[in-house]
């Protein structure tokens, strides 16, 4: 018997088998986890998301852009179809024009910025609202943040304002939901390689950057996250809600690079 034997999940967020939705799929599926899975609208994402997800036999794979609140609402529509209710769903999902990612803040344009919240923020309001009438019992909702959006991490721009936003976002919606026994929580990542995240300008640096000032001398790996997000979807985190849990090796508790300091 697994930790998920006969919970039901949907996961929004797998674009191909580096994306850190997929990590955390891996252990839900290794704890005996149902899931269903959504993926951008078009033929060509169907089959590369097919592609990833068919070897664990997924029960449902339904197109979603979060953009469109009558694809959330058709997605958990199949979801309830599929499942009849909820235990969990995962959030992993964030865009920015590369144009706008490229720019320093200051020069963030007015739609690249609507855009850049709608995509990476408000979807995990409109996705909890839906999620939510899907879990009478209650359930676990998380979301991938990082520490860009609690300080300056040059080069993370416009997605540092956006992940502010959503570290907010998870708190209230935390609050909210709280009463129905529907915890909200964050899982805040150090670099992991994927495509969202060579969009992000250094990114390869920024590794380096964590073996030479993380407390633990090292960067995180794939399967850190991935297990970081099991348990917070899992009963095991059941009384942890509005939390933003990093797994960094310690990076964000580092005020001064400490040893790199005296090799600079
Ligand atoms: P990824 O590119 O694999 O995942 C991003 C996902 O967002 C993709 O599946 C993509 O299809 C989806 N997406 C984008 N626009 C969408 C839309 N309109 N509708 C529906 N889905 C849409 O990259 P990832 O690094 O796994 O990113 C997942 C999350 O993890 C993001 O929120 C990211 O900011 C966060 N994160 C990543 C890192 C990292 O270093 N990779 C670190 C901390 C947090």
């Amino acid at each position: 018997m697994g930790l998920f034997s006969g919970k039901k999940g949907l996961i929004l967020g797998v674009a191909n088998d580096y994306s850190i939705a997929w990590a955390i799929t891996q252990k839900l599926v290794d704890e005996g986890a149902e899931l269903g899975f959504t993926h951008l609208p078009g033929e060509k994402m169907e089959r590369r998301v097919r592609r990833v997800v068919d070897p664990i036999g997924p029960k449902l794979l339904v197109p979603c852009d979060v953009q469109k609140d009558e694809d959330i609402a058709a997605a958990f529509s199949a979801a309830k179809e599929t499942f009849g209710t909820l235990d969990f769903v995962l959030h992993s999902i964030a865009f920015a024009p590369l144009e706008d990612l490229k720019r320093p803040f200051v020069k963030a344009s007015r739609e690249g910025f609507k855009l850049a919240m709608d995509i990476s923020v408000y979807s995990l309001v409109a996705v909890s609202r839906y999620a939510s009438e899907l879990m009478p019992e209650g359930g676990s909702i998380v979301t991938l943040t990082y520490y860009g959006g609690e300080k300056v991490v040059p080069g993370y721009n416009m997605m540092g304002v956006c992940k502010a936003a959503l570290d907010a976002s998870v708190k209230y919606l935390a609050y909210d939901l709280g009463p129905k026994n529907i915890r909200v929580n964050g899982v805040s990542a150090g670099p992991v390689k994927t495509l969202a995240a060579s969009a992000v300008g250094d990114s390869d640096k920024l590794a380096g950057l964590y073996e030479a000032i993380s407390p633990m001398k090292r960067n995180i790996t794939r399967e850190e996250v991935g297990s970081t997000g099991m348990f917070l979807l899992s009963d095991h985190a059941s009384g942890i809600t509005g939390e933003i849990l990093h797994v960094d090796c310690g990076y964000n508790v580092m005020g001064s690079p400490g040893q790199a300091l005296e090799a600079a």
